[in-house]
């Protein structure tokens, strides 16, 4: 989840950095762990968070992006007290203003021991016995409206509640990838499990929980993590053959790109078993086809995975990412075509990790 104030969340399109972080070179992250009169952190619990966090979420990070962005993490060292009862946060996540005075009140509380001249990015931390901090959310503060401490401002912050038990570290991941840019990539308003019908567990953007939630190419190349070089892009109609490496390497030609119109392009991958993924039964690596649309934001299918077994899930897995762990070409002369547009793909060659596509408008 995102909250902003007053412009479009987070789309596929081309990120403004003056609105959200680069994604690029060292950040310096800051954990602060705040507790509240009725809801009293405990040591055990700070150590054990404290232990999760340390090289989890940068490890993630880094090896996602082929090196390209470290996290330098620092934790407060004892739970600082919050001026209000976590009773009365009720509601913080559901308005951009309640959000931003909560971060506030844990920046203040923590301003005695935490420079915040050195920092580019604020996590905040509550014990799970404050059931009012439920939900995790991003923060990404237009210029004015950011988080004020030593003379600065930080418009990069980001509260991590009770939900943080349900999706372990990763969801940090999630969150900071909102304030890189990057949209949801399920659907707002949904019920469980449909909510994931656009991309399944393909993209850490989605299912969180997945097996394989690697960042998409695309989110790569949105990100700066993959170069100009390594994406190929027509914009016309014709066939390309293209040899992909597996999205989880460093270096190679990475994606096909074929740009349907000012707004809708069709993505061609190679997802292997990325260093960020688990090899499991749930999902099928091959040649991941899928359109992204820059009209629409987060929540709202910017991005939807084509499936080359329709109503056929893959047995024995989470209905949540089960009907798409199998949507890839494996097998050569395998094929899919998007109906909207007529492109179609045809996986051509496997070779050791690589796979190559011949791409056709
Ligand atoms: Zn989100």
């Amino acid at each position: 989840m995102a909250v902003s104030a007053g412009v479009t969340n987070e789309h596929e399109g081309p990120t403004d950095h003056t609105r959200w972080l680069k994604p690029q070179g060292t950040l310096r992250a800051v954990f602060l762990f705040v507790d509240f009169s009725d809801a009293v952190g405990t040591s055990a619990e700070l150590t054990e968070r404290k232990d999760r966090f340390a090289t989890s979420v940068g490890d993630w990070m880094r090896s996602a992006s082929y090196g390209k962005a470290n996290l330098s993490t620092t934790f407060t060292s004892s739970w600082r007290r919050m001026p209000r009862a976590q009773s009365a946060y009720a509601g913080y996540h559901q308005t951009f203003d309640g959000h931003r005075s909560y971060l506030q009140d844990a920046v203040n509380a923590s301003d005695a021991v935490v420079d915040f001249r050195n920092v580019d990015l604020v996590y905040v931390i509550s014990p799970r016995t404050a059931t009012t901090i439920n939900v995790s959310s991003a923060l990404i503060a237009p210029t004015g409206l950011g988080l004020m401490a030593d003379g600065v401002e930080r418009r990069f912050a980001v509260n991590l509640g009770t939900s943080v038990d349900d999706w372990d570290y990763k969801l940090v991941n999630h969150e900071t990838g909102h304030l890189f840019g990057l949209p949801d990539l399920y659907t707002y308003g949904q019920p469980w499990p449909q909510l994931h019908e656009p991309v399944g567990g393909w993209d850490l953007m989605g299912l969180i929980s997945a097996p394989a939630p690697d960042h998409l190419a695309w989110h790569k190349w949105k990100m700066g993590w993959l170069n100009d070089s390594q994406i190929s892009c027509r914009t016309a109609r014709g066939k390309t053959s293209a040899t992909l490496t597996p999205l989880g390497t460093t270096g190679g030609l990475k994606t096909a790109v074929v740009k349907v119109t000012p707004h809708r392009a069709i993505v061609v991958e190679n997802r292997q078993v990325s260093p960020q993924d688990v090899t499991s039964p749930c999902f099928r690596p091959g040649v991941l086809v899928y359109a992204v649309d820059t009209t629409v934001g987060g929540g709202n299918r910017p991005v939807t995975v084509l499936d080359r077994t329709p109503n056929n899930a893959v047995a024995g897995c989470s209905p949540e990412h089960a009907e798409l762990g199998n949507a890839t070409l494996v097998s050569v002369n395998q094929q899919l075509t998007d109906a909207a547009s007529g492109v179609r793909v045809r996986l051509t060659a496997v070779s050791g990790g690589n796979r190559t596509v011949e791409v056709s408008w």
